[in-house]
């Protein structure tokens, strides 16, 4: 009888003389020493696959965290399970995993494991450099920031990135292209369309910035000089990722009566290019327009039923926050800041602002008090108007609180430029209503904050926790698995992150570990500068920037880049 080994099925084998015999597994006409040293080099083979996979269950992790209840970012419910890292990345999830095979322990029980948050929307940018710990977003469990919204970006951005790899940071970031950044380099404060030379060098422009590495094109059509732009000009811009890749994010050009054409328009930019759609930090922003959710689900809902990829994302505050120069009419700004300022010196001009501030930002159906409503956040000329709302800072200038007043202290504040507010301008009930659409994730639109200086909006310090601990916890508008996913999985999807985002074998270890039934937001309008309560500890790329509730001085982050990045 021949003698035959079954070793694998589909291996090719080959006879005495070197001659291959086809794809099955005998060993056929042998003769008797062949056989023994054949049998020699088997038990050589088996022999060294058994030591490379006893090497494997020996495997050593960098770090394990144990006991711990994860959150895999999917949204799905919760499970037990350990996480070995190693290299960076998630090594291993298993019901168990030996803590001697481990450098290092973390006990989360009792604690959630969730991936690290990814904040899509920030105004981080070149504030990194300086504030390369990332203090205000780590301490609410943020790994990733996305920098370059509302249409600024910080150009050109192969410098940023390199200029942040050199310098360390505690959080990964990527960066948009900003629409305003190139329309000023290009045709600085004009207020008409490009010429087709001048859309040529925009489009090179943003073609440059996506080759450096950004991840999508942002729009600020609210603020200079975006509002300048019409649609086909965003539609063609547009067009340079639908080759590169990347999504749209657009700050859009009314979050008031007309938030449904302004939806359509960014929508419009998605379809004609056959690129995703992130409406920045949807609200409804006018006290005309509070509890009509429709204004923004109807025109969401029947773009993504056509095919159309559009998300949104939102911060859990009723207040916004910005400068006042979108409060007046936008023909004033035209050509420039000095021109701007010859402008006002005209009293016909100057009474048409004055309306236009009282009626955009001053005027209540609903009998609410607005200078009450509005306080400066930030101002290096007015350093003390910071923290008080414009009522009090008349008081404080001995001038009657009348609404004229209120409008020539706006004007008197965007002459001097570098003033930035916070408005109260929203209803919570719309902020439940958006947060529980699955399509709406979470995003700060805050910055990097130096603890104690300004009256910041509290979003830089508290939106990730304010969503778990108040909207999740507390008040059930969502379940904990769902903020989390909003998180994390989400903006990863619209990012096309394929190895963030998620607890996966495979992917980056950015993780969150934090207490549950503890976690809280604790920044406040009247205290900004105030870590949350409850993230235990947050890992960046396999290392702990923050153990214990303390920052490591670590520095593991990295520049994420998008899919149109070409190395030079
Ligand atoms: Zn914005």
């Amino acid at each position: 009888m021949p003698l035959q080994i079954n070793l694998k099925k589909n291996r090719l084998t080959f006879n005495s003389r070197g001659k291959k015999i086809g794809n099955g597994y005998g060993v056929d006409g042998m003769s008797k020493p062949k056989i023994i040293i054949f049998f020699c080099l088997a038990i050589l083979i088996v022999g060294t696959a058994s030591v490379v996979s006893c090497l494997k269950t020996e495997q050593k992790f960098d770090l394990v965290i144990k006991n711990g209840l994860v959150f895999d970012g999917s949204g799905n419910p919760w499970f037990r399970a350990d996480i070995g890292i190693s290299d960076r990345k998630i090594a291993s999830i298993k019901e168990r995993i030996d803590p001697g095979k481990a450098a290092r322990v973390i006990d989360a029980s009792g604690l959630a494991v969730a991936p690290g948050f990814i904040d899509i929307h920030t105004h981080a940018d070149r504030d990194l450099l300086e504030i390369s710990g990332c203090e205000n977003y780590v301490s609410q469990g943020v790994t990733t920031l996305v920098g370059g919204n509302c249409g600024g970006h910080d150009f050109p951005l192969a410098e940023l990135f390199s200029g942040l790899e050199k310098k360390g940071l505690a959080c990964n970031f990527a960066s948009l292209a900003g629409h305003n950044t190139i329309r000023r380099l290009v045709m600085g404060m004009k207020m008409e369309s490009p010429t087709a030379e001048e859309l040529a060098r925009m489009k090179d422009l943003l073609r440059q910035e996506m080759k450096a590495g950004a991840v999508g094109l942002s729009t600020g059509l609210a603020y200079l000089p975006g509002t300048y732009a019409g649609t086909e000009e965003l539609v063609e811009l547009g067009s340079v990722l639908s080759e590169s890749g990347g999504f749209y994010a657009s700050h859009i050009r009314n979050q008031g009566q007309r938030i449904t054409e302004a939806i359509e328009e960014a929508i419009t930019v998605g379809e004609k290019n056959g690129i995703p759609v992130q409406i920045s930090h949807i609200k409804l922003a006018d006290e005309n327009v509070w509890n009509q959710p429709e204004r923004i689900t109807a025109p969401v809902e029947a773009a993504r039923a056509r095919g159309v990829e559009v998300t949104l994302d939102q911060y859990p505050y009723t207040a916004t926050s910005s400068g006042f120069t979108s409060s007046l009419p936008q023909d004033v700004f035209e050509g420039g800041r000095e021109k701007f300022l010859e402008r006002l010196q005209n009293q016909e001009i100057y009474a048409r602002v004055k309306q236009a501030v009282i009626k955009n930002r001053l005027t209540s159906n609903r009998g609410i008090d607005k200078l009450e409503t509005i306080y400066i956040a930030g101002s290096r000329k007015f350093p003390e108007y910071e923290g008080r709302n414009l009522k009090q800072i008349l008081e404080l200038k001995g001038l009657p609180a009348t609404v004229e007043n209120g409008a020539d202290l706006i004007i008197d504040m965007v002459k001097e430029g570098d003033v930035s507010a916070v408005f109260f301008q929203m209803d919570e009930k719309d902020v439940e209503t958006l947060m529980r659409l699955p399509y709406v994730m979470v995003g700060s639109d805050g910055s990097l904050q130096v603890p104690g200086q300004g009256s910041p909006h509290p979003r830089s310090y508290g939106t990730f926790t304010r969503v778990l601990g108040q909207y999740s916890r507390e008040r059930k508008i969502i379940s904990l698995e769902e903020a989390i996913r909003k998180m994390t999985s989400l903006p990863a999807q619209t990012m096309r992150l394929k190895d963030r985002g998620m607890i996966r074998e495979g992917y980056y270890a950015d993780l969150t570990v934090f207490d549950p039934l503890q976690v809280k937001d604790l920044a406040t309008f009247a205290q900004p500068h105030q870590h949350s309560q409850g993230i235990v500890h947050v890992l960046v790329n396999g290392q702990t920037v923050l153990e214990n509730g303390s920052f490591t001085g670590q520095r593991p982050g990295m520049i994420i880049r998008g899919s149109g990045y070409k190395k030079i």
